[in-house]
Order: C-alpha cells, then sequence, then structure tokens
C-alpha cells in the first residue's frame, strides 16, 4: 500500500492527471484536507491553464511531517492517479518503479487535432496502447471503467469519486476520513451519489485485488477490442439539457459545424445530416451533457 508509514522522513507523493472539467482539482483538495486532519504538512502543485478547452491537467501532492518541494520528481510517485487514460500513459515516467500504483480510468477523451481525417469512422492518432498492455508493465496497476461505474449508479458526473474510492484504499488513512471530507465538499444535491460512488470505487478495488493478475488482464480491453468499438454505422445523438450550461465547447470543437446553442443558450444538433458520430463533442463536454450513440458494423442492425 503506497504511503503506509510515510509518516516519518520521507513525504508520500500522489499525482493526479486528467483533463478540464473531470475534478482534478477537487480530488487533491479531498486528499489535501484528509492529510491534515491527521496533522501533516501537505504541499500541492497544479496547472489547469487549458482546463476550460479540454487541456491536459495535472496536480502534485506531497505529504509527510515535513514536506520542502510542492513537485514529485520523475519516478518518485506513490501514486498515479490517472482520470483520462492517455494523460495517465504521459505521467507513467513519474511513477515509482518499486512499488508506486497506477489507478486509471479507461476512459478515452480524445482531442480534436488527434483526427487527421474528418471520414466517416476513422480512427484518431491517439495511444495505441490498450489497458492490458500497461497493467502489465506496472507493478500495482488498477484500470477501471470509472465513468460506466457511475453512469451505472445514476450519475456519470460522480466518475472521480468512484476513483477517490479506488484511491482510498491505497493510502494510509480510514475510509471515514474520506467519507467525511467528501461529504463537507460535495454540493448537498450531488451528496448521495458521491457516496455511492465513493463505496462502488472501494468495493471495486477490493474485488480487484481479490481476483488473479490473470483474471484481472483477462477483463481488461486488448486493442481487437478496442478496435471493434470504434467504426460506426448510425448515429445516436441525445443531449440532457438541464446538464448543458452553454459553455459554447461542443459548438466551436464539432469539425462538422452542426451544432449550436438555441435561444436558451442550450445545445442543440443544428445539421444531423452532417454529424459523422466522432464523439468530439461528447468527450469535451465539462457537464457530461452529450451522448452520441453508434451502432457497430459488426453488431446486426434492427
Ligand atoms: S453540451 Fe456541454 S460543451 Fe456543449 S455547450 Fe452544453 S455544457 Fe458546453
Ligand atoms: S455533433 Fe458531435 S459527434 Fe457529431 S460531428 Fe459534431 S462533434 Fe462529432
Amino acid at each position: 500500500m503506497a504511503g503506509k508509514g510515510s509518516k516519518a522522513a520521507a513525504p508520500s507523493n500522489v499525482l493526479i492527471v486528467g483533463v478540464g472539467g473531470q475534478g482534478v482539482i477537487m480530488m487533491s483538495k479531498v486528499l489535501a484536507l484528509v492529510c491534515q486532519r491527521h496533522g501533516l504538512q501537505v504541499k500541492q502543485s497544479e496547472v489547469h491553464g487549458m482546463a476550460k478547452r479540454g487541456g491536459g491537467v495535472f496536480s502534485h501532492i506531497r505529504y509527510g511531517e515535513t514536506v520542502w518541494s510542492p513537485t514529485i520528481p520523475k519516478g518518485e510517485a506513490d501514486v498515479l492517479l490517472a482520470m483520462e487514460w492517455s494523460e495517465g500513459l504521459r505521467w507513467l515516467d513519474y511513477l515509482r518503479r518499486d512499488g508506486g500504483s497506477f489507478i486509471a480510468d479507461t476512459r478515452r477523451i480524445v482531442p480534436p487535432f488527434a483526427f487527421r481525417s474528418r471520414k466517416y469512422g476513422s480512427q484518431p492518432f491517439y495511444s495505441p496502447e490498450a489497458p492490458r498492455e500497461v497493467m502489465e508493465m506496472v507493478g500495482s496497476g488498477f484500470a477501471l471503467d470509472a465513468t460506466k461505474i457511475a453512469t451505472e449508479l445514476g450519475e456519470a458526473r460522480a466518475a472521480n469519486t468512484v476513483l477517490l474510492g479506488v484511491l482510498s484504499t491505497a493510502l494510509e488513512f480510514s475510509a471515514d476520513d474520506w467519507r467525511e471530507v467528501i461529504a463537507e465538499n460535495v454540493p448537498a444535491k450531488a451528496l448521495e451519489a458521491n457516496k455511492l460512488a465513493f463505496e462502488a470505487g472501494r468495493d471495486w478495488a477490493d474485488a480487484s485485488r481479490a481476483s488473479t493478475v490473470e483474471n484481472r488482464l483477462k477483463e481488461l480491453p486488448g486493442r481487437d477490442k478496442e478496435a471493434a468499438e470504434i467504426a460506426p454505422k448510425t448515429v445516436q445523438f441525445d443531449i440532457t439539457g438541464e446538464w448543458c450550461k452553454g459553455c459554447d465547447i461542443c459548438v466551436k470543437m464539432c469539425p462538422e459545424r452542426c451544432l449550436r446553442l438555441n435561444d436558451e443558450l442550450i445545445v442543440e444538433l443544428s445539421d444531423p445530416e452532417a454529424c459523422t458520430g466522432c464523439r468530439i463533442c461528447e468527450w469535451l463536454c465539462p457537464d457530461f451533457a452529450i451522448r452520441v450513440r453508434r451502432v457497430h458494423a459488426l453488431e446486426p442492425v434492427a
């Protein structure tokens, strides 16, 4: 377990990475508050300059009896927690090779410039490593579809709390410490969903540890499965209007220019024929207001 016995000399290091809108900073704050409850010094440094446009966000958190520097040197992160798959791979060099834990959401948020072809069904240029391959490379790895778990609980935006649940099992603090800090820091209306998400993350981590390495790897997608998940045949486009805050990100970033904001500043699909189902709008929406579903070429079409 990373960070166990860390109240001694060397500080513990947790690196949290993701893209704008995923809650990286909120997660860092929760961890920092848990540490402070134990009278530990905490130093945090973060970069979120391009967050609003879906850019990378990272936060270094260091805690212990005495912490001098706020940044984690390469190869010294006890835990690397990635809310987006490719961002996790980008920071892998920072993970300690002797027992560091890699916790990653397998969710992919592909930046628009990764699409070099706008043809229907084209593949983005994106990190080719599949979760199964990466888990074989790291000492202690946890790859999960946190977004799916949160969605099944009825609140896709609680994916970050699912990951906090997994993180809580990798650090020395008690589950109640985390529960109390989460309860004090999420909006009242989202509290129940976040409580469920936290427990779901812990349960997933416990079940994962109890499973054999072979079974854990078997459950992860390899490249074949990922390739089958692309290649759309038909596109179904759904907008949850009450979640849309009219930020305009999807409208500006849609490569086919087929979205617009209506008079109430809610996004709508203005040109369904032009929509290729590329899902850029879905991946970039910070509020999960868009869902693009595709019927795969391999599936029977009703
Ligand atoms: S759907 Fe999402 S990205 Fe688009 S305007 Fe609404 S909140 Fe912004
Ligand atoms: S509306 Fe969304 S899925 Fe359709 S082309 Fe634009 S970005 Fe892609």
